[in-house]
């Protein structure tokens, strides 16, 4: 990205402190009182605004877990308004993103700002492959490349929708599936983007969206596209123009639990057979539209592919995520097919670099077969000490597979600390979810945050009588084969008490598919499965649907709020320990305990801690939520660690009695 002609500043012209005091806004009798509708006071919320507050003015970073419940959206909104800062605002999901910028922001400004005096610039950010490449569009004009009907008739859409629309959001563009096959070949990530060089740059989407975030107040993206961005930084060593995040005063990272899992995948890097057959469709596509394929061209394009091809079908065989630890063996037998590929990276870079009189994505092609050069060299021949190298195998067909080699960072945290906590003024990391039995070492260490101020909320929720916590202590475990029967048992036990309206959440698939057998026909509620519909068509048939139950996998143990007595029970079926056997677990595990340290506790321990909250943190939404928390899994009785699990639980009523489930809903 190229730089705009606006000076980077962190301080945004024109914003002044409003007068109004935190306590003035948020205390009863406040600002908040009179023009929100339902309006509490919430001591937790005063005081998370009164921390951020110090640490925007400290240029401090601070870490505060606030529960669901404690208003945290205003109460970080309110002093990043009247510090006056030009401020990032990161979230882990689009919801959040959403409800920040359509909801939360216009709601304080008419708080704040009534007369429209002092109003703010906001600017919400989505991932680059969101927006339309214009270029992409206009070169696939006239083009013979479009597959089917289908993608014709959404071609037609599209380029009408271009000429109207102001941001490029294929939000914008409802009709369109999620999954076009077109969208994919004209989206604006950043690989195929010609930046300044571009004939579409003045009107480009991305170039818009920049120079509106270089005059924001308040910049809210997703934290891809706040680490996407960091790590193009830094690979530009921050030069100027890198990048589409301007400067900040202070990042905000709501949903912050999240922060490791995706800011190692952007520190990482991945290589797929994937990413060189689009490296040869764009390619071959270009020089057919400039008339400049030639013979030797082809040849390079053919011999590419086909010995990528070869390449990847060697590697080790197997599905989902596998570690990579016999590199040096593989290459010893399989080292010719790797330096084959390599040469026909360098051969077709060298072919598109002679070329006479070429357009400039022809350069862009050429960067980008380096880079696949560079990037397989890591992989397969790096020692680096600190990075975990592994390979996903996914199947995109009947007999097809996308094959992914990939190299994760084993500790994020001394990059984060030297790439963005060294680097900015104030971080505010916040989420329901960030202590481990009350205090923040963990997420400190996985993180690489230090001399932060810290704050665990008092909850607003009144836990002890809203839910009630019950493990049998009768079960056997869930390692055991006897347990699913077991569980499936008991589970229809709860169901009946609770009369359905259930999220039964399991750690793995072939758990939930198992019970989902066993009691498919045995109860009188409507059983709905993950997998089924799409996440969203299945949460909402969840919340229209009288007594329902959920049967579901991690991906509903964030991000999913159902607000009510449909939601009246949740069950986990066992605590959520990480796979061991994942490539990424596995390599931290094994590199704590080679430090001296203890992984079990350091990691494993306080990781699944944070998920098991975020897991019951579904049932209670509000005030007048009220239900039974289960988990099957009586290790946490009966474990020594099991009492880390039960400190950092918020202090719900327990019981291991059946009998005190069947009070609790008036069932005699
Ligand atoms: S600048 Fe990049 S994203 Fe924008 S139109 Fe050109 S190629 Fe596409």
């Amino acid at each position: 990205m190229a730089p705009t002609s606006q000076p980077a500043s962190t301080a945004v012209p024109g914003v002044k402190k409003h007068d109004v005091s935190l306590y003035q806004f948020f205390a009863p009798g406040g600002v908040l009182s009179r023009t929100h509708p339902a309006y509490e006071f919430r001591r937790g919320q005063l005081q998370m605004a009164q921390s951020v507050e110090q640490a925007l003015e400290e240029k401090r970073h601070l870490i505060v877990e606030a529960g669901t419940g404690t208003g945290k959206t205003l109460a970080y909104l309110v002093p990043v308004i009247r510090s006056g800062k030009r401020v990032i605002i990161s979230t882990g999901t689009k919801n959040l993103q959403e409800q920040l910028f359509h909801k939360d922001i216009p709601f304080l400004e008419q708080a704040l700002f009534p007369d429209g005096e002092g109003r703010l610039n906001v600017c919400y950010m989505k991932g680059r492959n969101n927006y339309l490449c214009r270029k992409k569009l206009y070169d696939l004009t006239g083009q013979p490349v479009l597959s089917g009907l289908e993608e014709i008739e959404h071609y037609r859409a599209i380029a009408a929708w271009e000429k109207m629309t102001q941001t490029g959001d294929r939000a914008e563009l409802a009709e369109l599936p999620e999954a076009s096959a077109l969208w994919h070949k004209i989206d604006a990530r950043s690989d195929a983007c010609l930046g300044q060089k571009c004939s579409s740059w003045d009107k480009c989407f991305i170039t818009e969206m920049h120079r509106r975030a270089m005059e924001s107040d308040i910049i809210i993206v997703n934290h891809h596209l706040f680490f996407a961005d960091l790590s193009i930084k830094q690979q530009a060593e921050y030069a100027p123009d890198a990048g589409i995040l301007p400067e900040v005063g202070a990042v905000i990272f709501d949903e912050a639990h999240e922060l490791e899992d995706v800011a190692g995948s952007y520190f990482g890097v991945s290589v797929s057979n994937g990413r060189v057959e689009e490296l040869c469709r764009d390619v071959e596509a270009s020089l057919q539209r400039n008339h400049l394929l030639s013979v030797s061209m082809s040849g390079a394009l053919k011999s590419l592919r086909e010995r990528s091809m070869f390449f990847f079908a060697l590697l080790p065989q197997g599905e989902g995520r596998f570690s990579f630890e016999n590199r040096r063996d593989f290459l010893e037998e399989n080292g010719d097919e790797f330096m084959a590929v390599q040469q026909s990276l360098a051969r077709l870079r060298s072919e598109l670099e002679n070329l006479q009189s070429k357009p400039e994505e022809v350069f862009n092609f050429a960067r980008r077969a380096q880079e696949l050069q560079v990037q397989f060299g890591f992989l397969m021949e790096s020692e680096d000490p600190n990075t975990v190298f592994w390979i996903e195998r996914r199947r995109s067909g009947r007999d097809k597979f996308n094959v992914y080699l990939q190299a994760t960072p084993i500790d994020v945290a001394p990059i984060l600390k030297t790439c963005l906590f060294d680097k900015l003024e104030c971080a505010v990391l916040t989420s329901a979810t960030l202590a481990v039995g009350g205090g923040f070492e963990y997420m400190r260490r996985r993180l690489g945050l230090e001399h932060t101020q810290e704050s665990v909320l008092p909850s607003h929720f009144d836990y002890e009588n809203q839910a009630l916590f019950y493990v049998p202590p009768d079960l056997p475990d869930p390692r055991t084969p006897q347990f699913a029967a077991k569980a499936a048992d008991r589970i229809r036990r709860l169901l009946e008490i609770t009369r359905g309206r259930a999220f039964v959440l399991f750690t793995s698939y072939a758990q939930m598919n198992d019970v989902y057998q066993r009691l498919l026909g045995e109860l009188d509620f409507p059983m709905l499965l993950q997998g089924d519909a799409p996440k969203s068509a299945l949460l909402e048939e969840f919340r229209l649907t009288p007594n329902a139950v959920l049967f579901a996998t991690s991906s509903f143990w964030q991000g999913v709020d159902v607000q009510g007595e449909q939601l009246s029970c949740v069950i986990i079926d066992r605590l959520p320990f990480a796979v061991p056997s994942d490539p990424v677990v596995a390599a931290r595990v094994k590199s704590i305990d080679a430090e001296g340290g203890n992984a079990f506790f350091q990691y494993q321990v306080p990781a699944a801690v944070i998920t098991l909250k975020q897991g019951f943190g579904r049932l209670i939404r509000s005030l007048h939520d009220r239900g039974l928390l289960a988990l099957l899994d009586n290790r946490i009785l009966k474990k020594a660690y099991g009492r880390v699990f039960v400190e950092s639980l918020p202090n719900y009523r327990k019981t291991t009695e059946i009998k005190v489930v069947e009070e609790f809903f008036g069932v005699v």
